[in-house]
């Protein structure tokens, strides 16, 4: 008989979860504006918001708190830290933040100027908010495949090079201060992006003397991919294919609430002693002290111990079959999702789910509702109320894809949790023609609507 697949772990410390009923969860979202950020999390049974910072710290990190260097300046912590970043991802310089949007708000800080076009693949929420906070554009040059959901492609994180090209050719150099390569694309859905094209889109920007800088949250689920779908990788070790990513990067910001397995943290790596110079300076304004930036000693020490065990493929390998067996439960019952699966999360498309919902009553969020109310599971909105309005028209933008993101922390729900959710999903699914009203906007903040709108039944 084959042996079949296991965690690369056990578990050392549990924590109870609450059931509830249908008419508690009825009572609890309405109370919440129909918003899944606005719930308690004693509310939610199976908790897939989001896997950021929401992972099982391992016995090792919990180790390393206790060692933490409290120290204001020169903690042995940060050099711990310092050491492993340049380790892992060769980045010789670094800035600490609190987390990564800060990391973004420090990096454009030096960066970025007012009316300044920032090319990508589907730039991250948190990024186009720090671009367009500035009055620059994101200009978004993922390729085609990525929009079709049922289309297998191993690499949909990709940018399309004659898009980025034309980017480079259209708008004066000058105004072009970066690229960004999210890995692994979050906003297509958690798709990776492969080494030629990294190669590529290096070669294309130093050419044009663009500067190339990583979103990095996900770098070594993208090295994973990297190792089990690309030619010629498939003997390459996890840490040589990050340290080979990262080679053609001039910087990169990181949140490390996802890979590095922390509960909050992240930083900016930098190639170059100029850059890290500029951006300290927003540093010491925004995050604090160059050798803490918003982080204390000891978490410091837990993300140091993360980022080794982040980039174990055996920790990988349990995490992204995880990932891929809810997945496979939900498409074997005929569930439209993003394929190939995603890293860290699955994708549902809801406009095939629920084709019979008006785009403008939010498809994407009425699923995420329905599939709360079934069972207590909180996936998150991916569409339009995520997509914000037009900043200059104040009209919705309606993105290709509405799609409800399932994401699985890391190392904290086990297999029989996957089988839940699918089996909730699944009763949804089933029930779908019965759902014909999605929801209407009450009140939106003007940037980054979707953690605190309010929203109500569309009559
Ligand atoms: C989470 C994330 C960010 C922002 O990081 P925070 O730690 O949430 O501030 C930026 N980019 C990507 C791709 C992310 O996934």
């Amino acid at each position: 008989m084959e042996l079949p697949f296991a965690e690369s772990y056990k578990i050392k410390m549990v924590e109870s979860l609450r059931r509830s009923s249908q008419s508690e969860r009825e009572h609890w979202i309405k109370e919440a504006g129909y918003n899944l950020f606005n719930l308690k999390s004693d509310q939610v049974f199976v908790d897939l918001l989001t896997d950021s910072g929401t992972g099982a710290m391992s016995d090792r990190q919990w180790s390393e708190m206790m060692l933490g260097d409290e120290s204001y300046a020169g903690a042995s912590s940060y050099y711990k830290l310092k050491n492993a970043i340049a380790e892992i991802t060769g980045f010789g310089y670094f800035l600490p933040t609190h987390q990564g949007r800060a990391a973004e708000n420090v990096l454009f800080s030096a960066m970025i100027s007012e009316s300044d076009v920032i090319p990508g693949n589907a730039h991250f929420d948190t990024t186009k908010g720090h671009i367009e906070f500035r009055k620059a554009t994101a200009i978004d040059c993922t390729i085609d495949e990525a929009f079709d959901t049922s289309l297998d492609h191993p690499f949909k994180g990709n940018l399309d090079l004659a898009k980025l090209e034309a980017v480079y050719q259209r708008y004066p150099l000058n105004r072009i201060p970066m690229v960004i390569i999210t890995v692994t694309c979050n906003t297509s859905g958690g798709q990776p992006v492969s080494m030629q094209n990294i190669r590529d889109v290096s070669a294309l920007s130093k050419r044009y003397g663009v500067k190339v800088v990583f979103d990095a949250a996900r770098f070594a689920e993208n090295a994973y991919f990297i190792k089990t779908r690309e030619a010629g990788f498939e003997s390459t070790s996890i840490l040589d294919i990050v340290k080979e990513m990262f080679s053609y990067g001039d910087a990169m910001t990181m949140s490390s609430k996802k890979d590095a397995i922390v509960n909050m943290g992240g930083f900016i790596g930098f190639r170059e002693e100029e850059l890290f110079r500029k951006a300290s300076v927003f540093n010491i304004m925004f995050e604090g002290f160059i050798t803490y930036g918003g982080m204390s000693g000891r978490d410091m020490n837990a993300l140091a111990q993360g980022l080794y065990e982040g980039t174990c493929f055996d920790y990988l390998e349990t995490r992204i079959k995880q990932v891929a067996y809810l997945g496979s439960l939900l498409r074997d019952a005929g569930i439209p999702v993003q394929y190939p699966f995603g890293g860290h999360a699955i994708f549902v498309d809801a406009k095939r789910f629920l084709p019979q919902l008006p785009r403008e009553q939010y498809v994407a969020q009425t699923l995420a509702v329905e599939l709360y109310l079934e069972g207590g599971v909180r996936g998150v909105e991916i569409g339009t109320i995520m997509a914000d309005r037009d900043p200059i028209t104040r009209e919705n933008r309606y993105p290709e894809l509405e799609m409800v993101r399932l994401a699985i922390p890391r190392r904290t729900y086990t297999d029989n949790h996957m089988k839940y959710v699918a089996a909730c999903l699944i009763n949804v699914w089933n029930r779908r023609h019965n759902i014909t009203k999605g929801y209407v906007i009450t009140s939106e903040a003007p940037i980054l609507r979707h953690f605190t709108v309010s929203l109500e039944k569309a009559k």
